[in-house]
């Protein structure tokens, strides 16, 4: 059933007007959202104002505040999951859930922040990790709540505030992510505006946030579009952008865990994390058997035909050049098959073909769980090709081989931030891997998979010939 906005703003508002929460007692009946301002001026100056306050607080008092942001997003992960999912139309509530479990669970806090130490002859020098200030950030449509929650208790933790641009698509999701956010500090003693945001975000308002004098680091998560803007800035940026991971397998892993593992990872909230399997390259010998039991995981095995149809559904023309259709990005594989005409149960959960590397249903990163297969007659073709794929983002790729040798190659030659070898790709992220989460993987411009200690500067502090004691 479509929703439309004004639905969806009722929708935010009832759950709000709800949450008397007496456990907590953090969301009391109001029908503003905290941090939520008209202007991007003015929610960049009452988050300049909140950081006054956060910056000299005990780090022991900024972990109350986050460990109250874990405590209510637990709360809520089903209303951010529902919400999410009817306000972008994308993605699986179940797995949405999960991922907000995981975000309030496994980012880090303060712990994340060290000092470096020197002592001797001439004193003690120290090397601490201090805030930026306010620091702006870029929110995609794919992990709205969850990329607002993680980067607030990564940014919050390191004695930043932050200033969002949530994605248009998702802004009331967002938004109401913000007021927990805001909500949780306020029930630790803190103050109000430690995340903000614009009720209306606009291009128009991240231009202002780029460009503001009070803004010192900005971090976008989302396309190549919006990393390219930030780090053309002239600013501090950090870029957590685009994938398209290849997902490799050889002659020596084991078939029927590699095919369950593949469908698991790839049909994870729709397809939707950045780090999700793309496709697939399987060496010619056990390929046949690798498709044989992604078709026994749940998987749809499309002919030439619909692979056709597919392509002409998934892709549009805008300004000359090929684009994703909107409508068909985070659904799930039945709605995708629905949509060429293809009736299927609701036990099928990826759809999947053998196609050449230039089909553009494999070439481009689609954010939806369609996977190719494309056949290579050994591990080094099977590796060159993966490189090709992986179009240089650097960013996430996998492999399912039980030769070191192979795995070894592969991950040198591929240089990406995220390699899983034997696991679904959302072991990456401490589930079901060891490890913290994180939901902004700075690939472009080298942090990684980022947490409070990549929203700090480095400040030395030195003690000239005392406070040596040895
Ligand atoms: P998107 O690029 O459409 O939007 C991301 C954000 O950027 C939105 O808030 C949007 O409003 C804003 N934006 C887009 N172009 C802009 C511009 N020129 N100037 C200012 N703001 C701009 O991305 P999306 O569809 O929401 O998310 C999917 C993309 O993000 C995929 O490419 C995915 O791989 C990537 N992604 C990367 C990570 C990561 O950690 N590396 C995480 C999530 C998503």
């Amino acid at each position: 059933m479509a929703i439309n906005e004004q639905q969806i703003q009722e929708i935010v508002r009832n759950v709000l007007k709800e949450m008397t929460a007496p456990e907590t007692g953090v969301h009391k009946k109001t029908s503003k959202l905290h941090g939520i301002f008209e202007t991007a001026e003015e929610a960049i100056a009452a988050a300049k104002a909140a950081q006054k306050e956060i910056q000299p607080m005990p780090l022991e008092f900024r972990e109350k505040i986050i460990s109250n942001i874990r405590k209510n997003t637990l709360a809520m992960a089903k209303e951010f999951a529902e919400l999410g999912v009817q306000e972008t139309g994308m993605g699986n509530v179940g797995h949405k859930i999960l991922k907000h479990q995981l975000v309030a669970e496994k980012t880090p806090g303060t712990e994340d922040l060290s000092t470096i130490a020197w002592s001797g002859d001439r004193g003690l020098t120290l090397t601490e990790m201090g805030p930026w200030g306010v620091i702006g950030a870029v929110c995609p449509s794919t992990n709205p709540t969850e990329t607002v929650i993680c980067n607030s208790i990564g940014m919050i933790a390191a004695g930043n505030t932050v200033v969002f641009a949530p994605h248009p698509a998702a802004k009331n999701v967002s938004n109401l992510a913000i007021d927990m956010v805001n909500r949780s500090s306020i029930e630790a003693g803190g103050p109000d505006n430690i995340a903000t945001a614009v009720e209306v975000p606009t291009m128009e308002v991240s231009k202002t946030i780029f460009g503001h004098k009070d803004i010192s680091l900005l971090v976008a998560t989302g396309g190549p579009g919006v990393v390219t803007t930030v780090l053309s800035s002239g600013k501090r940026a950090m870029g957590a952008g685009a994938g398209n991971p290849p997902v490799l397998v050889d002659e020596t892993a084991r078939l029927q865990k590699a095919a369950e593992d593949i469908i698991n990872g790839c049909t994870f909230d729709n397809n939707l994390p950045c780090i999700a399997e793309k496709e697939v390259i399987a060496v010619d010998t056990i390929a046949d058997e690798l498709i044989y039991h992604m078709e026994q995981a749940g998987s749809y095995h499309a002919s030439k035909e619909e692979v056709d149809r597919l392509i002409k559904t998934v892709f549009v023309e805008k300004d000359g050049k090929r684009t994703l259709n909107r409508k068909c990005v985070g659904r799930s594989a039945k709605v995708l098959l629905d949509m060429i005409g293809v009736s299927v149960g609701d036990e099928i959960r990826c759809i999947i073909f053998e196609g050449e590397k230039t089909n553009p249903l494999i070439w481009e990163e689609l954010m939806m769980p369609i996977l190719g297969v494309v056949r290579v007659k050994d591990v080094d073709e099977g590796i060159a090709v993966a490189v090709e794929l992986e179009h240089g983002n650097r960013h996430s790729a996998h492999m399912h081989s039980t030769n070191i040798n192979n795995l070894t190659k592969y991950g040198k030659a591929i240089d990406t931030a995220i390699f899983v070898k034997n696991a679904p790709s959302y072991a990456a992220l401490g589930f079901g891997g060891e490890g913290y989460a994180t939901f902004t993987i700075c690939s472009r411009t080298g942090e990684g998979l980022t947490s409070a200690k990549n929203f700090t500067k480095s400040r030395r502090c030195v003690m000239a010939d005392a406070l040596c004691i040895r």
